[in-house]
């Protein structure tokens, strides 16, 4: 929907744009949902950045409960299903922006209704937040256990939820928690959800679910022990959805997205955006597959911009900049990464130097001051930026979009550690944690 604002914006009325989406909501901020489910969004309505009208409004012939089967390349046609059944529709710029869905593993789905076994769902549309609503609202207040599979962001963000929600929260995951940092800062991010009596398995994927009459009662691990739940909350990551593409025909990676050109561009008059592509890396020039909001937005923009103006707008790539948080009680963690980790460096062939320092969010006599933890990385052959991880209090997690922004000028550690940043007691130490990092960074380099 941002390529086909932006496409209407950048040429006017004049353009038809039709937009084809297989359920019946749109435009709604999915990075909503845990805070939704955890109760700090008071309804469904709020996520939803733009309504149908808003939509149509605009201009846009947006059809609800479309679903795109496949694409004539030759005839320029797409073909969809609606409930009058099989439409052809023909264009002449296709914009695919499918995204992506939940994993759902075989063992989440009953194999005689091919249906997912009740009190097991995942968390990626509208419609799974309000189940995860009714789902936690069904349990006894305080004695519900919830499991969680996976300890990603959407992991970490819905054992907030849920434990917020008075339940006894078990998050399993085959690596560890948060595994895009490394593990001296996923240990401090299990530390403060153990302190919040959230129970955290490493290192052991859920294999099966202990079910009677169609209801999860357990879940067992790769050693064979059951861990008792009531709900399972699929936290598996997301697969990009594009089954109904010749993807022999499309660029594409093993991943299974799309890879468009920086303009957006994938073939004559067909472009592509958002969590059905995978992206450049900008520190090291590879696909990756990296499904983000911030970068759906600004590639919906480019190509509903280059489609009208070609070549106008161009993506820079990603760096991996991502932040989350898990609060519980008196736990508060802000979590924040851009660059590569440690494991990513080795894996690019890229040498790096890392370094962690611990600091305080604030000048340590104001009651604001927290602790924060920075690790920085740098490539010792150039001293440039590679990458940096932040686990703290209240207002540490932002501080990753100043190294963000070095890294994406291809800044040194000197450059960081001697630029102008802000302070003020309730806000930083005089020397700024983030510049302290850098600063002890380049005299280990
Ligand atoms: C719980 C959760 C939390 C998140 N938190 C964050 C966050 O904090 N920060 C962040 O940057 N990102 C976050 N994300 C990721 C972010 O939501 C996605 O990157 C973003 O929604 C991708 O936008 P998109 O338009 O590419 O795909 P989607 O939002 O998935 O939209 C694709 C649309 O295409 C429709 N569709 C699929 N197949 C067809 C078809 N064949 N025909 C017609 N329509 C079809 C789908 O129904 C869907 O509406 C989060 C995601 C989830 C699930």
């Amino acid at each position: 929907m941002s390529a086909a604002h932006q496409a209407i914006r950048t040429a006017g009325p004049k353009l038809a744009v039709t937009a084809l989406e297989a359920t019946g909501d749109t435009s709604y901020s999915a990075c909503g949902i845990p805070y939704w489910v955890a109760g700090d969004v008071s309804s469904a309505d709020a996520l939803v950045a733009r309504t149908a009208e808003q939509h149509r409004k605009a201009g846009i012939d947006l059809r609800l409960g479309a679903t795109a089967t496949g694409i004539d390349r030759q005839a320029r046609t797409v073909t969809y299903r609606d409930a009058a059944g099989e439409q052809v529709l023909g264009y002449d710029e296709l914009v695919i922006a499918t995204g992506a869905s939940a994993v759902v593993p075989d063992w989440a789905v009953d194999p005689r209704t091919g249906q997912r076994y009740a009190g097991v769902a995942p968390v990626k549309t509208l419609t799974d937040g309000a189940a995860w609503l009714d789902l936690l609202a069904g349990l006894p207040g305080g004695g519900g256990r919830v499991v969680i599979a996976g300890g990603g962001y959407i992991g970490v963000e819905m054992a907030e939820a849920a434990r917020r929600r008075g339940h006894t929260v078990t998050v399993i995951t085959r690596n560890r928690v948060m595994s895009s940092m490394d593990p001296d800062l996923s240990a401090r991010i299990e530390k403060g959800m153990h302190e919040a009596g959230v129970r955290v398995l490493t290192g052991l994927p859920v294999v099966r679910l202990d079910v009677a009459d169609g209801r999860v009662r357990g879940a067992y691990t790769a050693d064979g022990e059951l861990h008792p739940a009531d709900l399972v909350v699929l936290a598996l990551g997301v697969t990009p959805n594009t089954a109904y593409l010749d993807l022999a025909e499309l660029p594409s990676g093993p991943s299974g997205a799309l890879r468009p050109e920086p303009d957006g561009s994938l073939a004559d008059g067909i472009w592509a955006a958002g969590d059905c592509c995978e992206t450049r890396h900008r520190l090291t020039g590879t696909w990756t597959y990296l499904p983000l909001g911030t970068h759906a937005n600004k590639q919906g923009r480019i190509v509903g911009t280059n489609l009208v103006t070609p070549g106008a707008l161009r993506f820079g790539g990603v760096l991996g900049t991502a932040i989350t948080r898990f609060a519980v009680d008196t736990t508060y963690l802000e979590i924040a990464r851009t660059g590569l980790s440690e494991h990513e460096a080795a894996a690019a062939g890229i040498e790096v130097t890392s370094l962690v320092t611990e600091g305080s969010t604030a000048s340590g006599y104001m009651s604001e001051a927290d602790p924060i933890t920075v690790k920085l990385l740098a490539a010792p052959s150039d001293r440039r930026l590679m990458g940096a991880q932040i686990v703290g209090g209240r207002g540490a997690g932002k501080r990753v979009d100043a190294v963000a922004t070095a890294l994406w000028h291809g800044a040194t550690v000197d450059d960081l550690a001697w630029s102008d940043l802000s302070y003020a007691p309730p806000f930083a130490t005089a020397w700024e944690i983030v510049q302290v990092a850098a600063r002890r960074l380049a005299d280990r380099l």
